[in-house]
């Protein structure tokens, strides 16, 4: 052990251990089962324990042992001490209000002119910090490996320097082939100029940008995702990545067209519901007006459905009204739309058509019924009205004069057409 030099007096190195950054502990080497008492505890020590001078002093330093305390360093601990050693570990100590602290520590012993122990001096440096820091790291990385939302994180630049799992899976290329490339890869060629504009003054004024993406595969189909793309700032306020978070949306614009698909149907007959009907009316609409060519409407109900339903049943007459269906799309233009308008009753659109031959298509509409022999009930009829959409009046105007008309076609006996 090196003597105090003769320059420096005791009073200045207790003042420089007192200022010293790291906890001191100074213990005499009192033998089990007492074992060493704390002598001294500098300011470090006494901050990062939470006990005051007083506390410590006499006690042992297992007071600073808790349940998370690993008992093979202390095992280690005694091992370096019974053989004279210098001991460096890690482990948990618990502050006086029990909160549990990380730290590094030495112990050394200090020999007297014979040799025999008196005193450890323990050096102990808290970690805490650290070790939440990269704890939260391990969390962090495993919340971005765990995560559907596809991760790409660019430098200032654009370049990749992260992709997480759920990025590969959701774009189909590979982090090892992206890293270092651009994210230009991804582009479908399905925005404008205006697009990306937005995205660079976005960015540029350093706000986040929101937009549904139409993202090309690494296979080369076009999927959508919704996309932010977020400027990160240093504090020194330097611009020094972007991170993007994409949630493809390929499964719900298909859920959603599959939707809107189903509530436009008719689940009986497979044809369209009465709102898929108006749907086709509104375009059939659109179509009139703006290329000028006529649309028509059948309006078609069976006649004496109810008696059918009384004599063989309901699910019978569902039967009927599913035949009727198949054979009603069998009869006419692929372009012309059948719709299941009410209970037992039929519309058809016929775009650009006149009313001629849209009475025709009924009249044709009207013998192919008669003639076929449906399952259980036999031979039915219709009743079919005819109307022609005239340029300027409310789509409501042209059902009203197909009603009218298969009202009249009822009232005349039934299955027949009027317009
Ligand atoms: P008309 O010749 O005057 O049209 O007589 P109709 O008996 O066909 O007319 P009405 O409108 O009086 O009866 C229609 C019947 O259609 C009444 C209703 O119970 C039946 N209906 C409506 N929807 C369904 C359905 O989905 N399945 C079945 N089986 N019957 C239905
Ligand atoms: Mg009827
Ligand atoms: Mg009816």
């Amino acid at each position: 052990m090196s003597a105090v030099p003769d320059n420096l007096s005791l009073e200045l190195l207790y003042q420089a251990v007192e200022q010293a950054f790291n906890a001191v502990l100074i213990t005499d080497a009192q033998p089990a089962p007492l074992g060493p008492r704390i002598l001294y505890a500098n300011a470090a020590f006494r901050t990062l324990s939470g006990y005051s001078a007083t506390e410590l002093l006499g006690q042992t330093p297992r007071i600073l042992q808790g349940p998370l305390t690993d008992r093979e360093v202390l095992d280690e601990l005694r091992q370096c001490l019974d053989e004279g050693r210098l001991f460096h570990g890690s482990t948990v100590n618990y502050r006086k209000d029990g909160e549990p602290y990380w730290v590094e520590w030495n112990i050394s012993p200090i020999r007297d002119a014979q040799g025999t122990i008196t005193h450890y001096v323990s050096v102990q440096r808290s970690f805490s910090e650290l070790v939440a820091a990269q704890s939260t790291s391990l969390l962090l990385s495993e919340a971005l490996a765990a995560s559907h939302d596809g991760v790409l994180i660019t430098d200032e630049n654009g370049i990749i320097e992260f992709a997480n799992p759920a990025f590969e899976s959701i774009t189909g290329y590979r982090i090892a082939e992206i890293l270092g490339r651009t994210p230009a890869f991804l582009r479908s060629g399905e925005h404008d100029d205006a697009f990306y504009a937005d995205l660079y003054a976005s960015l540029g004024a350093g706000r986040p940008f929101h937009a549904t993406f139409a993202d090309r595969h690494k296979d080369g189909h076009i999927f959508h995702a919704d996309q932010t793309i977020s400027p990160v700032r240093s504090r020194d306020d330097r611009r020094t990545h972007y991170v993007s978070i994409i949630r493809d949306l390929t499964a719900r614009v298909h859920d959603e067209q599959a939707l809107r698909e189903a509530a436009s149907l008719d689940a009986l007959t497979g044809l369209y519901n009465r709102r898929g009907g108006e749907g086709l009316l509104e375009r059939a609409y659109i179509g009139a007006r703006e290329g000028g060519a006529p649309f028509c409407l059948i309006l078609a109900d069976i006649d004496h459905f109810k008696a059918i339903n009384d004599n063989w049943g309901h699910p019978a007459g569902d039967r009927v009204l599913e035949r009727v269906g198949r054979l009603l799309r069998a009869c006419v233009r692929s372009t012309d739309g059948v719709v299941r308008w009410g209970g037992e009753e039929f519309m058809i659109i016929l775009p650009h058509c006149e009313l001629r031959a849209a009475a025709e298509q009924a009249e044709r509409i009207r013998e192919r019924i008669e003639r076929t022999s449906l399952p259980d009930v036999g031979r039915i009829t219709l009743s079919l009205g005819v109307a022609q959409f005239v340029a300027g009046e409310a789509v409501s105007t042209v059902i009203e004069r197909a009603d009218r008309a298969l009202y009249q076609a009822k009232g005349q006996g039934r299955n027949r057409v009027c317009s």
